[in-house]
């Protein structure tokens, strides 16, 4: 007697394997058996008509730390088959907390209360809150730095050095899956390659890897996956190349090309990347990304600072014009703050800058001031010949970025929130033919499982947690979009955490069955 048999299904397994007709048994949240099943009788029977069933999706790259607590059933994930997520990537993760940098830390890593200063502590809070998906967190190194040196712009010494290596192994011993790191991001790209390649260090004995938003995506690509390479090679540990992509048009067609390359050649050497990229062409970040990175230090109340005196404010001005030429425009205000600011939601840079009679940094910098920085932007910015092309790479695997949120969370979030996974199948496998669908469902199970290390996800075996997506190949579709992205993707018909039916055909079943994920222990 099981709990649920779901039948007459294609099992795809996760491995990339061809898919075969069958079904699955579950009893106590697991697998426990594979076949078709004849004789056996389960509590619940499900007839898949046909249907294809797969392992639960695995988010290998999300920010939900930062919202999961506010949101927990996760909405955006569920309903888009992500039964398994990593969040406190790009460098951000909501612990380590130093209670005296609370403030700036709402600034940099999200609006939360804080009640807790580990990663450990954090974990353990959000089991007791129960949530719908299985989540496990990175360990940000911009988080680390700011809790030991907040926004300083330098060097760190020898004793920041070492209470940045203790914060590192306390989140490691905690289950953090990995460090990850935002060089694009204050108070992160302050840090020069040695401190990362000496912090990554400490990784080694956890078998974790680096995780890296590189230092630019836009120009320096080549450059930056160096850098990144360089910090693995000096450290010993694997490297997952966050996000890779390539934003701007200058060097479109040409950059991936060369840093595919260097992956395929570092790998031949011995170094363990991978990648990960979500299926958009536009990325999504804070409006504040776009002044200069100087401008930032010593956080944000500095940064407003700078931006209301004339002068430092023109300086600032000056470089950010200059390096967004013909790019206002593409700048699209996704969320702000205030009821005030409300009408520049969905409007471009330019746009705004045209209503108010402005120059574009002014009306940048004047929403930065007003918001106090809590004003996000949608930046189109990647063409699909790149995203296509890295897609394709045997070690490019589907990571969102995305949140855990509500179908009626403030805004309009970049829809790889809430249709990421459904968008690779429907649009890159089914219509554009960059691979079978066996490929793209093994980039969102069986991959990331491996890179994570997860033990008991990530494949439809006997043992495995009970973990599933039944989807219509046919119809499923990213219903979410740029201009209405808070909606249920198409053709997910149910999912399943641990066993627990969680969604049903785009309806959540506000069932809370996703367990808490520590490295090495899930
Ligand atoms: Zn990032």
């Amino acid at each position: 007697m099981y709990d649920l048999i779901i039948k007459n299904v294609r099992i795809i397994d996760g491995t990339g394997a061809p898919w075969f007709r069958g079904g699955v048994a579950v009893r106590d949240g697991k697998i426990c058996k594979i076949g078709m099943l004849a004789d056996c009788e389960a509590e619940r029977v499900v007839d898949g008509s046909d249907r294809y069933l797969s392992p639960g999706f695995i988010d290998i790259h999300s920010h939900s730390d930062s919202t999961l607590p506010l949101y927990p059933q996760a909405e955006s994930r569920i309903l888009q088959g992500i039964t398994t997520e990593i969040g406190g990537d790009c460098g951000i993760s909501v612990a380590p907390v130093d209670p005296e940098r609370k403030e700036q830390l709402k600034d940099y890593a999200g609006d939360l209360e804080y009640g807790w200063t580990s990663i450990g502590q954090y974990l353990e809070m959000l089991e007791q809150m129960g949530v719908s998906t299985n989540f496990g967190t990175a360990a940000g190194h911009g988080t680390i730095r700011l809790a030991v040196m907040g926004y300083e712009d330098r060097k760190a010494d020898p004793r920041e050095m070492s209470l940045m290596k203790a914060h590192l192994r306390q989140a490691m011993e905690d289950g953090a899956f990995c460090m990850s790191s935002g060089l694009i991001y204050p108070p992160g790209c302050y840090a020069d390659k040695e401190e990362l390649a000496e912090l990554a260090r400490e990784l080694r004995p956890y078998g974790a890897f680096y995780e890296t938003h590189m230092r630019d995506e836009a120009t320096r690509n080549v450059e930056s996956v160096r850098e990144a390479m360089e910090v693995c090679w000096a450290a010993g540990v694997p490297l997952q190349i966050a996000h890779h992509k390539v934003t701007r048009r200058s060097h479109w067609n040409v950059s991936c090309r060369a840093t595919i390359a260097m992956i395929e050649k570092a790998r031949q050497e011995g170094l363990d990347v991978t990648a990960d990229q979500y299926p958009y062409n536009a990325s999504s970040t804070t409006l504040d990304s776009n002044v200069p990175a100087w401008g930032f230090a010593g956080g944000m109340e500095a940064l407003l600072k700078r931006l209301r005196d004339p002068a430092t404010r023109e300086k600032l001005k000056e470089e950010s014009n200059a390096s967004h030429v013909g790019r206002w425009g593409d700048i699209i205000v996704s969320y702000a703050e205030s009821e005030k600011n409300a009408w520049t939601v969905g409007k471009s840079i330019t746009e705004i800058a045209e209503i108010r009679g402005v120059d574009p940094a002014d009306a940048c910098f004047d929403l930065i001031i007003e918001e106090k920085g809590r004003v996000n932007e949608v930046n189109y910015g990647m063409c699909e010949e790149d995203i296509e092309f890295i897609m394709s790479q045997r070690f490019t695997m589907i990571g969102s970025d995305g949140n855990a949120a509500s179908l009626d969370y403030p805004g309009l979030p970049h829809p790889r929130w809430y249709g990421a996974f459904p968008r690779v199948i429907a649009h890159y496998c089914r219509e554009r033919k960059l691979f079978p669908l066996e490929t793209a469902i093994y980039k969102m199970t069986g991959l990331p499982a491996a890179r994570l290390g997860l033990q008991g996800r990530g494949l439809i075996r006997e043992g495995m947690a009970a973990d599933l997506v039944l989807f219509d190949f046919d119809t499923i579709r990213d219903t979410p979009s740029y201009s209405d992205p808070k909606r249920a993707c198409q053709g997910i018909v149910q999912v399943y955490v641990n066993g627990v039916l969680t969604a049903e055909n785009g309806v959540h079943t506000g069932a809370r069955a996703g367990a808490i994920l520590r490295r090495g222990r899930s």
